[in-house]
């Protein structure tokens, strides 16, 4: 299926043509057109001559590591791909994505026999200090297998948990790509006034770089970034800093200065008049996802964020509910079909 696709393609910020390759494969069938930009970005469209223009946009890329160095003695050492979570890295298994595949590895760990009281109270979290081991018996051999420069990801595995939960590393934000195309092969048997790009973007993990550049190109009247969003429904989240957000519950409406209010009212009033669940998740700043470039983009567009609740953002273990997916991609197919050629989202 589609999402198990994106998740087991690997997508390191930087090195994601291996996803925009299992995206072009899936909407080719349903889209007008799909182009790809020297960026990375994958757009692809239906209607393209109607009128008002809604780009919707998921972030293909993941979190990873690229090799930095081989030691003498065959081990490898890495610069991050994005906010990569130390704490996590430790004794997690990796696959290094080299030009003759997959080469799998390990994060070592000094044995907690052997670590000092010091040690055990702060062993190092920096990733400068953690290596890779594949198994090689020296640098030579290990540079038959790996280069200077490949990426890495975690071990790309998909578990399903109990209900429609489903963990995987890179949910963050593959359900963000997965509800944009969705949204797009549903409305391509529909009838619609506007028209509708779906982008993939590339390098959002590093300062929303492909919705910067993706956003100038489609010039839309009003954008959405699908992105996850932190849930409240776990032991690991502070439940006073953070809005109430269950997985399972609904995709989450961002309200405050970067969702356009004009495209939260016609949101809420179709949550309500077709029964879709949603949540809330007021954000008082500028958002930290393609929602944030868009809004900015040329004279300013109409922006509108659709959170995915999610569990563990930023590590290998990343939980979200299916049912959220599927409720955000009624909800933004439902947006796209209310709109007239004369959908106005200018304020005031
Ligand atoms: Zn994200």
């Amino acid at each position: 299926m589609f999402l198990e696709s994106l998740l087991k393609s690997p997508s390191p910020t930087g090195f994601e043509s291996s996803v925009q390759k299992v995206v072009k494969d899936y909407i080719t069938p349903y889209a007008h057109s799909v182009e790809t930009d020297s960026h990375g970005n994958l757009i692809a469209c239906v209607n393209p001559s109607g009128k008002p223009r809604v780009m919707i946009a998921g972030h293909c890329d993941q979190l990873g590591f690229m090799v930095k160095k081989i030691s003498k003695e065959g081990y490898i050492y890495v610069t991050a791909l994005g906010g990569i979570d130390p704490g996590v890295i430790p004794g997690s298994l990796v696959w290094i994505h080299s030009k003759k595949g997959v080469v799998k590895g390990v994060f070592g760990r000094k044995p907690i026999h052997l670590q000092s009281a010091e040690e055990r109270q702060k062993m190092s979290l920096e990733l400068s200090k953690m290596w890779i081991d594949i198994g090689a018996r020296s640098e030579k051999e290990a540079r038959n297998y790996v280069e200077i420069g490949d990426p890495v990801t975690f071990e790309l595995t998909v578990q399903y948990l109990l209900n429609d939960f489903v963990s995987a590393p890179g949910l963050d934000d593959k359900v963000g790509v997965f509800v944009a195309f969705e949204t797009l092969r549903v409305l391509s048997k529909q009838k619609l006034s506007c028209a509708v790009y779906a982008v993939s973007t590339v390098q959002e993990e590093i300062g929303l770089r492909g919705a910067k550049t993706s956003a100038y190109s489609v010039n839309p009247d009003v954008g959405f970034a699908v992105d996850v969003t932190f849930s409240s429904d776990n032991p690991g989240s502070d439940e006073q800093k953070l809005a109430d957000i269950k997985l399972g519950q609904g995709p989450a409406i961002v309200v405050g200065p970067n969702a356009n209010l004009k495209v939260n009212e016609i949101l809420f009033q179709l949550c309500k008049r077709k029964r879709i669940p949603y949540q809330l998740d007021p954000v008082g700043g500028a958002l930290g996802n393609d929602a944030n470039a868009i809004q900015v983009s040329k004279s300013g567009v109409a922006t509108g964020s659709i959170g995915i609740p999610n569990r563990y953002m930023h590590t290998q273990v990343e939980i979200c509910a299916f049912s959220d997916l599927e409720n955000a991609v009624r909800l933004l197919a439902e947006f796209c079909l209310s709109l007239k050629p004369n959908s106005n989202f200018t304020l005031l």
